[in-house]
């Protein structure tokens, strides 16, 4: 074995020899549909994913409809891909201070860390779980509240659903015990 490895090494030959050999094998396996194979008849057939899968942002929203987030700007200073822009203004309502007029992510430069979601002290913005984002032009890559909050992907789903500060108090303590 360790020959047969040296010779690989060695030889580029040997090697492209070798990866035809698995590429044909993979070839028949699929022509004759036997084996294990890799591959599945996506977007029919797609892939079981974690629930620690940290996909396209979610922006959660209060019980009134309005976006959970104070524009506290937590997660634009924690975040290292520097991808957050948050503009904050004064709400009109007495009891809120303030909230994001805009809130847009970079997903071009987003390292899916789900740093923000660590460092949101009230929920606001969550990790999702898409994970197909295709887009023909660079500047698409940039999402606002409307992509975030309220994308089709989200319907009938209990993800953009903000809980309040003090259940998710006593969920973070129950997670750490
Ligand atoms: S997941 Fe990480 S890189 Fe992406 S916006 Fe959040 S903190 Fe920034
Ligand atoms: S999402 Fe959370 S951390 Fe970011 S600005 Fe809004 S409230 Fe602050």
């Amino acid at each position: 074995m360790k020959a047969l490895n040296n010779l690989k090494a060695k030889s580029y030959i040997v090697s492209t020899l070798f990866g035809l050999a698995t590429t044909g094998k993979h070839f028949v396996q699929n022509l004759l549909g036997i084996g294990d194979r890799p591959t599945i008849q996506y977007p029919e057939e797609r892939r079981a994913y974690s629930n620690r899968f940290m996909g396209v942002h979610v922006l959660t929203r209060k019980a009134d409809g309005d976006i959970a987030c104070t524009a506290c700007m937590l997660c634009a200073t924690n975040c290292p891909a520097d991808c957050i822009h948050i503009v904050a203004a004064e709400s009109p309502k007495p009891t809120v201070e303030k909230y994001p007029a805009v809130y847009e992510i970079d997903m071009m430069r987003c390292v899916f860390c789900g740093y923000c979601e660590d460092a949101c002290p009230v929920d606001a913005v969550r990790m999702g779980r898409d994970y197909e984002y295709a887009e023909l032009s660079e500047r698409n890559f940039v999402v606002g509240i409307e992509y975030l909050a309220d994308r089709p992907q989200l319907k009938g789903k209990n993800i953009s659903v903000f809980r309040e500060p003090k259940k998710l108090v006593t969920q973070k303590l129950r997670k750490a015990s």
